[in-house]
């Protein structure tokens, strides 16, 4: 069984097409939301958890031909069977296992660790593994999350103590929603979001994955101190334009893997990828005889698979170039 890249994943010999980074194809698997990761027409059938596709469907144009497929459940494709497995990325985000004649799983975008609002990726066994390498270098280790959540309560409840107004800054799906749970569960306020935000707030809740309360940015803050907003949209001008109006100042805080501020007061290590560690550890436990690499520091992170853990590996074709926004969704 041989994976490659040729506009998405795919596997010689087959049909299988995994995130395509085009939109001509007649079908695909979608591994999840992101929009760096959704690519279809009208004519596509999308393959994909009920969540991908509610997702999709409140984001991106609607999918016209679906088939949802329930984590494990096994469906037949050519002559594999395939399965979605969680992948504790996102919402509804899946790890694709295809079993031939050898198995390969295939871990797109994933999390090893629970969260606010989300289960962990799910462990998986096969004979090769294809691993993101986001974070594929030592310096890219996490603090554990709760310890994340406790700097976060000391800076804000710091904040708030100096009458500043609050915003904070994730990415709209995904890491806004642990922002609203955040709020609720450990400060005790209902803040007020983005539309974007609150369109994907809805459809987690409507997943079961209860948030707490919030309001809709719509011209005014219900008298709300925190705000939350997209990282593209979380700017000087903004933090300006709300002091102006509000009439006190505005302390700023991004959440994210990456390390520098870009213009916010500071930085929560929140990430909804694997960091280094964990992600050998998962390559430990899946026992693979290869290993492929794809996404971020994907030669680098090869390497290290081979000097530490002793198992063939190399990024896959095409996959060393950084994928696009990086930032925007790590
Ligand atoms: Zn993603
Ligand atoms: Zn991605």
């Amino acid at each position: 069984m041989e994976l490659f890249e040729d506009k998405g994943f795919r596997v010689k010999g087959t049909n299988l097409l995994i995130d395509p980074s085009t939109t001509k194809h007649s079908g695909a698997i979608l591994t999840h939301a992101h929009s760096d990761h959704v690519n279809f027409n009208e004519k596509s059938k999308i393959t994909a958890s009920q969540e991908t596709l509610d997702l999709i469907n409140v984001s991106y144009k609607p999918v016209k031909k679906s088939n949802p497929l329930k984590f494990s459940k096994k469906t037949n494709f050519d002559n594999a069977k395939i399965s979605l497995h969680n992948a504790g990325h996102i919402l509804g985000s899946s790890q694709v296992l295809i079993e031939g004649e050898k198995t390969l799983a295939f871990t797109s975008d994933f999390k090893t660790q629970d969260s606010l609002i989300l289960k962990k990726a799910e462990q998986l066994n096969s004979d090769i593994l294809a691993i993101e390498s986001t974070f594929g270098l030592p310096s890219f280790n996490f603090p554990h999350r709760e310890k994340i959540y406790e700097d976060m309560v000391s800076w804000t409840k710091q904040q708030l103590a100096l009458k500043r107004f609050i915003v904070l800054s994730g990415y709209s799906l995904g890491k806004a929603q642990e922002l609203t749970k955040f709020c609720n569960d450990f400060l005790g306020i209902s803040p007020v979001v983005h539309e974007k935000i609150f369109e994907n707030n809805k459809v987690y809740e409507k997943h079961g994955v209860k948030l707490g309360t919030y309001y809709k940015l719509n011209h005014n803050l219900n008298d709300s101190n925190i705000l939350i907003m997209p990282p593209s949209l979380a700017k000087p001008t903004l933090f300006y334009a709300l002091e102006q109006s509000l009439g006190k100042k505005v302390s700023s805080a991004l959440a994210t893997g990456w390390f520098y501020r870009r213009g916010h007061d500071t930085v929560f290590p929140l990430s909804d990828h694997s960091d280094f560690n964990s992600s050998l550890d998962y390559i430990k436990n899946a026992e693979p005889k290869l290993v492929l690499t794809m996404h971020g520091f994907a030669d680098e992170f090869a390497r290290y698979i081979e000097r530490r853990l002793k198992i063939p590996a190399r990024a896959l074709n095409g996959s060393s170039k950084k994928q696009k926004a990086l930032i925007e969704f790590a």
